[in-house]
């Protein structure tokens, strides 16, 4: 049990008022009318110490109010002790007016703007006119009353007129104000103010001190005498209170946090009833004694005045009240019906139709955006079970998704099903089902449905993209990957091989012929490669000219080769491309799957041996040989060593000659070069040509060739004629005319005496360009042959326009001079069109008498061939130059 230890304050006035009322009981008159006096002029010095104390703790404001409290006490307590004295030590009257009343009115005055200084709360100008006018109210109520029981009664004695009569005036006027400001303050402390409870215990003290005050006055009007220790009892009272008040704010108030605001209807209706009772009792008080003045009839006048002026302030803050409240109403239904508009406009406008369905699928909602997207008013829908109207292949399938979605609240079900558009197209739609039927405000399922055909149209056509190549329509290598994984997973099962197929001389019909050329050849080609390959088989064009064959359930590797030869054969006859005829062939490897590990290795090897195919020449197949591999590092080590084969010093050039036909005499060398490998011995051109050109050293390897075979023309002192081979990939770079120039410059050699030669891949390769290289090449003096003429495409309209000198005429030509007379025929014609375009003719690879012979008839000029003497080093070709050719018989 806690033991609640009493406040000494407390006790004190308790202790106080017992004593106090102990000594009026039973004490005799005089002794209990002193000490009446001294008691309440003691308790208002303690009140005034303990209110300065408090104060001295705060700030601001209530510092000021409750300074003034102190003070007001303290003013009383002189005003009291002084009188008091006079009256038991002296024993004489004091008359008024004199120090007790100043003390008297000082306190009421001080303890009156004690009150004005509590800080309130902020207030809006509207409040604080009501405040005013609820003081005046309850001030004039209150001057009626006190008009009625004490003022008028102080004018009828006719006492008023002299200075002491106007002081005592003054004392239920003093009453008046401090009953009302304490009731002004009860009412504003109502709206919740820190420092409540101290206050409150002012104002109850103010209210003890005014009331007795003028019960005082009007017992000592109307009786005459009373004993004068009874007004001491409101003081001592009144003055307790204040000094609770003090002591309990100074032990409180900091501790208590501001309190919520109090009721309001106190405030508002606590003037109301003072002006209530005050005037019901004036009636009755006028009734009884039938008498009443000017003065009782300004009161009450000027009472009605002041309640319709409150009553008008309280309408027009009604009003105001109302108009913002309407204001603020409106707002937000405004507010909420966009909303609502918004959210019906969402279902409505949606791309998804929304419906709640009951368990049963009976269709309870339907947004009216389903008209829109699937041609059926709403309305039309309603009621109706959806898995029955769904149709047969969506219902079964909604019937599944709701019950399984119906077996767990809120669970999500999507599904794609086809539905009947209003215009009797199906529609693909995608449904997706809400577990609602728990849910209170909802209670079914919630369905959006949504018209996703488009979107699977084209999803389904981007799958064709990816899986079909465009231009022939055969599979991609996507699919074609896909049929190869999922034919090698059958295992065991049928052998499966690939067949992969390069176009030989694809290239060169795509440069001189265009673009739309070559993709004409192309669809034709995938056609004939179709035809070609069995119903079974996958047939694929993996990009460019590059395609292969799915070949499944191979009995055999002959199988396979028998569909390659099939091919080769079909692509061996001649096309048709825009009115023209061409001719192509293709290379194909063959690789089948027990001899790779994977999908990948098997693609790689079909690869290589189409790789081997196309070395051994193109327009046949190479089955995948394990060697192969080894060629293919072989190929690799080659190309690293290349690029340290010039610094090395391995390069080096052999010269033919060029014979004059007509003469037999050497007008000039063909420089070839020789790779001189350290391990491989010599190398030949055809064997690591392709891999410069691939790795771009040939650009380097060029001008080095340029440079030498220069420099061992101008070492021969012979008016002999340096022909050196340029690459197509060393017109890539633009610097090739500079090249040339500064070579000449370097090695001194006469620009007439050298003669470049170059495939038709040169006059088919970026042909503007190349064009303008060539004349500028050209402008330098340098003769310019076409090198293996008639194995490409050129055509005669690119020898007009190119400024070529030489025409040499390929040896797979020469090699069938003599045999069928239509190749002699050819032969012929093709040194007839030189002659006609001005060029000089060179025959290349004569082996044999007769090819010389026929081509000597023909009136070919000049001539090159084992028959005449092979390649040869520098040191051999010098003596060749000098001794002459030792074949010179044939031409005797
Ligand atoms: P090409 O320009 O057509 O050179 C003629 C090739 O035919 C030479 O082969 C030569 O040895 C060979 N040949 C000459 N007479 C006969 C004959 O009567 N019968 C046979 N069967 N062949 C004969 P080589 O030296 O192996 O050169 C091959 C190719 O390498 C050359 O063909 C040329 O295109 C290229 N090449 C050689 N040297 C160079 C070079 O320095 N630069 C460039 N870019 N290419 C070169
Ligand atoms: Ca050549
Ligand atoms: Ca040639």
């Amino acid at each position: 049990m806690t033991l609640v230890r009493p406040q000494p304050g407390t006790t004190f006035a308790v202790v106080g008022a017992l004593a106090f009322a102990g000594c009026l009981i039973f004490g005799s008159a005089d002794f209990s009318g002193d000490l009446a006096n001294y008691a309440s002029t003691a308790v208002a010095l303690l009140a005034g110490v303990a209110c300065l104390a408090r104060a001295a703790r705060l700030a601001g404001r209530l510092r000021l109010a409750w300074g003034a409290f102190g003070l007001g006490s303290l003013s009383y307590a002189v005003g009291e002790g002084t009188r008091t004295w006079t009256e038991s030590i002296r024993g004489q009257e004091v008359p008024g007016p004199g120090l007790p009343d100043v003390g008297h009115l000082g306190m009421v005055l001080l303890i009156a703007v004690g009150l004005l200084f509590v800080p309130v709360p902020r207030q809006t100008i509207v409040n604080r006119v009501r405040n005013v006018i609820d003081a005046l109210m309850i001030a004039t109520s209150l001057l009626l009353i006190s008009w009625i029981f004490v003022i008028s009664p102080l004018f009828a004695q006719g006492s008023v007129a002299s200075p002491a009569g106007s002081v005592a005036l003054a004392y239920p006027v003093g009453d008046i104000i401090l009953v009302t400001a304490a009731l002004s303050m009860l009412a504003l402390l109502r709206r919740g103010h820190p420092d409540t409870a101290s206050l409150t215990l002012i104002a109850a003290a103010m209210l003890v001190i005014g009331v007795s005050g003028t019960i005082f006055a009007y017992a000592e009007l109307s009786v005459g005498f009373i004993a004068s220790e009874v007004p001491d009892i409101g003081w001592y009272l009144g003055f307790t209170l204040v000094f609770l008040g003090a002591r309990r704010g100074a032990q409180q108030t900091e501790a208590h946090p501001a309190e919520p605001a109090g009721s309001r209807p106190f405030a508002i209706l606590m003037p109301y009833a003072v002006v209530l009772s005050v005037l019901v009792f004036s009636i009755v008080w006028f009734a009884v004694h039938g008498h009443g003045d000017a003065f009782y009839s300004w009161c009450r006048s000027a009472l009605i005045l002041i309640i319709v002026a409150r009553q008008l302030l309280t309408l027009l803050e009604n009003r105001q009240l109302t108009a913002t409240l309407e204001s603020r109403v409106t707002t937000r239904t405004a507010e909420l019906l966009a909303s609502e508009q918004r959210s019906r406009a969402l279902v409505s406008q949606s791309s998804d139709s929304v419906a709640v369905l009951e368990g049963d699928s009976t269709i309870r909602f339907q947004s009216d955006s389903v008209e829109r997207i699937f041609g059926w008013p709403a309305q039309t829908l309603l009621g109706s079970r959806l898995i029955d109207i769904a149709g047969p292949q969506a219902g079964p399938v909604i019937a599944a998704a709701l019950e399984e979605a119906g077996a767990e609240p809120y669970a999500v079900i999507t599904v794609e099903v086809p539905l009947a558009h209003r215009d009797g197209r199906v529609r693909v739609a995608e449904m997706t089902i809400t577990n609602l039927l728990g849910d209170p405000s909802v209670g079914g399922f919630v369905l959006n449905t949504r018209d996703v055909h488009d979107a699977h149209e084209l999803q389904n056509q981007l799958v064709h993209e990816a899986y079909h190549d465009a231009l022939t329509q055969l599979a991609s290598r996507a699919l074609f990957a896909e049929h190869l994984d999922e034919a090698m997973r059958v295992r065991p099962g049928p052998e499966v091989a690939v067949l992969f197929l390069d176009l030989d001389g694809f290239k060169e019909v795509n440069d001189s012929l265009g673009h739309a050329a070559g993709d004409h050849l192309l669809v034709q080609v995938a056609g004939r490669i179709r035809e070609s390959a069995r119903d079974g088989d996958t047939v694929a064009r993996f990009g460019g000219d590059e395609f292969a064959v799915l070949v499944r359930s191979v009995v055999a590797r002959a199988d396979t080769e028998a569909v390659a030869r099939r091919i080769v054969a079909a692509i061996g006859r001649p096309f048709i491309v825009m009115g023209r005829e061409l001719h192509v062939s293709a290379s194909i490897g063959i690789a089948v799957a027990s001899e790779a590990a994977d999908l990948q290795q098997l693609l790689r090897n079909a690869d290589l041996a189409m790789y081997q195919a196309k070395t051994a020449g193109g327009g046949g197949w190479a089955g995948y040989h394990p060697r192969m591999h080894d060629l293919l590092v072989d190929r690799l080590a080659l190309e690293a060593d290349l690029r340290l084969a010039l610094d090395r010093d391995e390069m080096v050039l052999h010269y033919q000659p060029t014979v004059d036909l007509r003469t037999g005499e050497v007008v000039g060398f063909e420089a070839l070069v020789r790779w001189q490998h350290p391990v491989r011995g010599l190398v030949s051109p055809l064997d690591f040509i392709p891999a410069a050109e691939a790795t771009g050293m040939i650009v380097q390897l060029g001008r080095w060739v340029l440079t030498q075979a220069c420099r061992q023309a101008v070492a021969w002192a012979r008016p002999v004629r340096m022909a050196v081979n340029v690459s197509v990939r060393q017109f890539d770079r633009d610097d090739l005319a500079e090249t040339v120039a500064a070579v000449l410059a370097e090695t001194g050699l006469p620009a007439r005496r050298l003669c470049l030669e170059m495939t038709e891949s040169v006059l088919m390769t970026d042909t503007e360009e190349n064009l303008a290289q060539l004349r500028r090449i050209k402008a330098l003096g340098v003769t310019l042959a076409m090198d293996d003429f008639g194995t490409g495409y050129s055509s005669l309209a690119y020898l007009r326009r190119y400024p070529m000198d030489i025409l040499k005429i390929d040896r797979s030509f020469v090699q069938r001079l003599g045999g069928d007379s239509r190749d002699t025929a050819l032969v012929r014609t093709i040194v007839d069109l030189g002659r006609s375009l001005g060029m000089e003719t060179v025959a290349e690879g004569i082996e044999l008498p007769q090819q010389l012979a026929a081509l000597q008839t023909m009136g070919c000029d000049f001539a090159q061939g084992f028959l005449l003497s092979r390649p040869v080093p520098a040191t051999e070709a010098t003596h060749l130059l000098n001794a002459g050719l030792s074949s010179r018989l044939v031409f005797a």
